[in-house]
């Protein structure tokens, strides 16, 4: 990556240079600010090339506050309002990139992440940054003496003297993209607090041998956290199973729920619908209709026309039948029952899903320690916390790399109005 013109006054440091630390390099570059940008990872935005299965669900036309989670401050709207949607997609689009939304689930129309990440790093190496690759930033200190700038960052071998430094390290979630809660420590040797972090948007740990059936199959199904007994959230879509677990979008959804919940020592389960678009007198009808086939079916002749096999054995099994089973050989009432359990097939969990597969992380650095409307730290003036090393987690459909490259944009936006360019 070229070296840029160097300037003696206003460098910053940016941490990380995923979603958040990539926007806020570009937009101080073009101020005219000099930027160390460090990372991790060979290049830029690493992470964002596998986001929305390789698509990059880059952010959602529709945004409230049930979009988004935070243990303990629901002021993450603010900043949101400022930098929405259509100020993202106009960032990009200023830079050629062109979009589409699926019912508000916005990809470049190209349905290739790597555009948005090529578009990021061409952008960054055309302007006065200078990115560090395959470096880690171990140690911010302040330093007070005059003529000192405030920060001292270290860099791999290299200490970098800043006047801001933007914290953008992301959480736990995707170790494999650099993400190992790096953030977390700097920002508290710096004063800054932790909320617990836990993986969000995962797939969740289930029984290996009960589920052996049902594994690679995607399929049609409502679920339901349950916590305590109590229903909490429910999600439809499309529910996969792995060899060790249930996945998919709805289970995504719910996770964060569960793991959090299981982390209080609450009792968590997750229960899947896979007959949801049946309720009341239509669930009758399809019940007695099945009743009513040929008695020399099996069972899996009866459902097959209903249910994936797979899903179908899975449910069987719990109700310790067989699919080669006549139908002659059970009672009207265990159809009844068997659509029922399709209906209401819980699953245990019992432990969380791990932050690998983690799409995201809950928890992170509370947000009452930073002003909201700039992204910097209320405890150390001229530092700057962005993305999902803060307490606020998305749901799926493009909020979490909203709320990232949010951050980024507004602290890139403060910085600038301090410099006296
Ligand atoms: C598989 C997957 C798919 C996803 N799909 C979507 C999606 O389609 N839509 C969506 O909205 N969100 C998606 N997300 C979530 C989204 O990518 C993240 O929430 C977002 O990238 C967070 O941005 P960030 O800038 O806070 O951190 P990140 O983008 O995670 O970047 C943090 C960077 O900091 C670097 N770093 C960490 N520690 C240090 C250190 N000590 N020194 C230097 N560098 C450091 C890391 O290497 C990393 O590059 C997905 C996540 C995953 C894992």
């Amino acid at each position: 990556m070229p070296m840029g013109k160097r300037s003696d006054r206003n460098e910053v440091v940016i941490a990380g240079a995923g979603a958040s630390g990539c926007i806020a390099a570009i937009c101080l570059a073009r101020r005219g600010l000099h930027v160390t940008l460090v990372d991790k990872n060979k290049e830029p935005a690493r992470k964002i090339r596998v986001t929305g299965n390789g698509r990059c669900n880059l952010t959602n036309l529709f945004q409230d506050e049930t979009c988004w989670y935070s243990e303990e401050s629901p002021a993450f709207m603010e900043p949101l309002l400022k930098f929405g949607a259509e100020e993202l997609m106009g960032f990009f689009e200023d830079m050629g990139v062109r979009f589409h939304d699926r019912q508000g689930y916005v990809y470049p129309r190209t349905d290739q992440a790597s555009v948005i990440a090529d578009t990021l790093i061409s952008q960054i190496s055309s302007l006065p940054v200078t990115f560090l690759g395959e470096t880690a930033v171990t140690d911010i200190s302040r330093r007070s003496r005059e003529g000192e700038k405030p920060f001292l960052v270290r860099a791999g071998d290299k200490k970098i003297p800043a006047d801001y430094v933007i914290l953008s390290c992301g959480g736990l979630a995707g170790p494999s993209f650099g993400c190992s809660g790096d953030g977390y420590a700097l920002a508290r040797s710096l004063g800054h607090g932790l909320i617990s972090p836990s993986p969000a948007l995962t797939p969740l740990p289930a029984d290996r041998k009960r589920i052996k059936s049902a594994s690679g199959v995607r399929c049609r199904a409502a679920v339901t956290a349950l916590v305590d007994g109590q229903e909490i959230r429910r999600e439809e879509g499309e529910m996969q199973f792995t060899e060790s677990t249930v996945s998919g979008i709805p289970v995504f959804q719910i996770s964060r729920i569960l793991t959090r919940a299981l982390s209080e020592g609450k009792r968590c389960t997750l229960k899947a619908d896979f007959l949801p678009e049946l309720e009341g007198e239509e669930l009758d009808r399809e019940t007695a209709f099945r009743m009513g086939m040929e008695d020399n079916l099996t069972l899996q002749e009866v459902f097959s026309g209903l249910v994936h096999p797979g899903v179908l054995r899975m449910v069987l099994s719990d109700l310790g039948l067989q699919s080669e089973v006549k139908k002659r050989k059970v009672s009207p009432e265990k159809i009844r029952e068997i659509l029922r359990a399709l209906k209401e097939c819980t699953f245990p969990v019992e432990k969380p899903g791990g932050f690998a597969k983690a799409q995201v992380t809950a928890g992170g650095v509370p947000l009452d320690e930073i002003d909201l409307n700039t992204f910097e730290s209320n405890i150390v003036p001229g530092l700057y916390l962005t993305g999902e090393m803060l307490d606020v987690d998305g749901i799926c459909g493009g909020y979490n790399l909203q709320w990232a490259m949010t951050g980024g944009y507004l602290a890139a936006g403060s910085i600038t109005e301090r410099t006296d360019l």
